[in-house]
C-alpha cells in the first residue's frame, strides 16, 4: 500500500502547495460526542449495549440479539444513521433513535505530511484536544492513538510530559480515534462486498499522548471491541500497547488486552532510566524485567518489543549497547532503536547515525533484531513524543470559538 492507495473519496486530503500551510480545517464536519444529553453507543461494551438496551424499553429476551445485531452496524459496519439497520424493524430503529447517538470525537484539522503521515487534531468532550497520527507504509497502515490528555509521567525527553494530565479519555473516545480515521479513509467494509486483504488501517500503537496503564478499563474496553471479530476485526497481533513500566498493570494487560506489548525501556542503569523515565524510582529496572518475562506466555504473544531512544552522550555507548542485551537475556524480543526527535527547549540531542548504527549492530550480533525506526511526519510535528506542542500552537493559533461543536 502506498499513499498513492487512498481512496480518492478524501478529497481534502491533496498534498499542500510548496509554501502553502498544511493544516487543513475541517470545522464542518458534523461529527462529534454529545455533550450531556442521550448515551453514545459508541464505547459501550456487549454488556453495556444490551443493559441500555433493556433501560430504552427492549424486552430482555430480545435484548442479547438485538445488542449483536447493533454492536456490528456501529463497530464492523461503521454505520451512524439507525434508519441505515436494515434487519431492525423500522419502529424499532426509531425508538433507537430517540435513546441514542452514536457519535465519535470531532476532527478538528488534518496535517499531511510529505511522507504521506496523517495527523489529527482531534476535540474529545470539554473542549480538549488529542492528536491521532496515521503512518501508511507499503505493506500496512499504522494509527497511533492517545490514551490520555496529557500523562501524569514526566520523561525528561518527551514533549507531553512537559504537559500535566488533564483527564483519562473514555472508551468512547479511545475507540472513536480509530473510527474516525477509517471514515476518513473510507474504509469500512461494504456489506456483500469480498473482504479486502490489506487494509489501510491495519495496526494500531497506543504510543500517543498519554500512558495507557494508567487509564487500564478505558484502554482495555476499547481494544477489546478493535479486536471482536463482529466489531473492528483487527488481530491482537496488529495492536501495540507501549507502557513506560506501570508495573502491577502488565500481568492485566496480558491476561485482559493480550496484545503485543512495547516497554519504553531508554536506560541500561537505573541511575540513568531515574532520570529519563521517573517512573522508574518507583519500580526500577529489575523489578520491570521480571515483570516482563513472564508477559509472552501469559498474552500468548510471541515477544515484546523494547523501545530504546537514542539520545546523544546520554544511552548511546556500547557499553550500554552491551549491557541492554545482558539485561534482556531470556526474554523474547526485538528492540526498537527511535532516533530521538527534537522538540523546542528539548535538554536532549540525538545520537548521530553513525553511532546508532553501530549500537544497533552490537544489539543484532546479539541475536536481537534491532530496527531503527525512522522518524515519520517530522515536517508536521507528527513524531513519536513531538505531539504537545503542534496542539499548543495550533490552540494558540486559533480563537477558542473557531470551531462550534455543532
Ligand atoms: N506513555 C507510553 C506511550 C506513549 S509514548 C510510553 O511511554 O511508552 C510512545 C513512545 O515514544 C515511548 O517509547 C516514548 O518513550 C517515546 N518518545 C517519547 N518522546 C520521544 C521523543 N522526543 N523522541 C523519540 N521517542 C519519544
Ligand atoms: Fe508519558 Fe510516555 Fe511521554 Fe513518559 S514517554 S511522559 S509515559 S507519554
Amino acid at each position: 500500500m502506498t499513499p498513492a492507495a487512498v481512496p480518492e473519496a478524501v478529497p481534502v486530503l491533496q498534498p499542500a502547495p510548496a509554501g502553502a500551510p498544511v493544516t487543513q480545517d475541517l470545522h464542518t464536519i458534523p461529527r462529534r460526542l454529545p455533550e450531556g444529553g442521550r448515551p453514545n453507543l459508541v464505547g459501550m461494551t456487549r454488556e453495556a449495549m444490551r443493559a441500555a438496551l433493556i433501560a430504552a424499553g427492549t424486552p430482555e429476551r430480545q435484548a442479547k440479539m438485538r445488542a449483536n445485531q447493533l454492536w456490528q452496524w456501529v463497530y464492523h459496519w461503521g454505520v451512524r444513521d439507525f434508519d441505515a439497520m436494515t434487519n431492525l424493524a423500522k419502529d424499532y430503529r426509531a425508538l433507537l433513535a430517540g435513546h441514542f447517538d452514536i457519535a465519535l470525537p470531532q476532527i478538528v484539522t488534518r496535517q499531511l505530511s510529505d511522507d504521506g503521515t496523517r495527523k489529527y487534531l482531534v476535540r474529545i468532550e470539554g473542549g480538549h484536544e488529542v492528536e491521532v497520527v496515521y503512518i501508511p507504509e507499503s505493506d500496512r497502515g499504522t494509527l497511533c492513538i492517545s490514551s490520555q490528555v496529557g500523562c501524569t509521567l514526566n520523561c525528561s525527553f518527551c514533549h507531553t510530559g512537559t504537559q500535566k494530565l488533564v483527564r483519562n479519555l473514555t472508551t468512547a473516545e479511545i475507540v472513536g480515534q480509530i473510527m474516525l480515521v477509517r471514515d476518513d479513509l473510507g474504509e469500512w467494509p461494504v456489506p456483500g462486498a469480498p473482504k479486502v486483504e490489506t487494509r489501510l488501517l491495519s495496526n494500531i500503537v497506543l504510543m500517543g499522548m498519554g500512558e495507557p496503564l494508567y487509564n487500564f478499563e478505558s484502554v482495555r474496553d476499547a481494544m477489546l471491541i478493535a479486536m471482536d471479530g463482529e466489531g473492528i476485526a483487527l488481530s491482537r497481533r496488529r495492536i501495540t500497547l507501549s507502557t513506560s513500566g506501570v508495573v502491577p498493570e502488565i500481568h492485566r494487560a496480558a491476561t485482559e488486552i493480550g496484545c503485543q506489548l512495547a516497554v519504553s525501556l531508554h536506560a541500561t542503569t537505573d541511575a540513568v532510566r531515574d532520570v529519563l523515565v521517573p517512573i522508574n524510582r518507583k519500580w526500577n529496572i529489575q523489578t520491570l524485567l521480571d515483570t516482563i518475562r513472564d508477559y509472552p506466555r501469559l498474552s500468548n504473544s510471541e515477544r515484546v518489543t523494547f523501545e530504546y531512544v537514542m539520545l546523544d552522550g546520554v544511552n548511546d555507548s556500547d557499553e550500554d549497547a552491551r549491557r541492554l542485551v545482558r539485561l534482556i537475556r531470556g526474554i523474547p524480543a526485538k528492540i526498537n532503536l527511535i532516533p530521538f526527535n527534537e522538540w523546542p527547549g528539548a535538554p536532549y540531542r540525538r545520537s548521530p547515525p553513525a553511532r546508532i548504527q553501530a549500537f544497533a549492530d552490537i544489539v543484532y550480533k546479539a541475536g536481537y533484531a534491532s530496527p531503527i525506526r525512522t522518524p515519520r511526519g517530522e515536517d508536521i510535528m507528527a513524531a513519536c513524543g513531538q505531539l504537545k506542542s503542534a496542539s499548543e500552537r495550533a490552540r494558540r493559533a486559533r480563537p477558542a470559538v473557531a470551531a462550534p461543536l455543532a
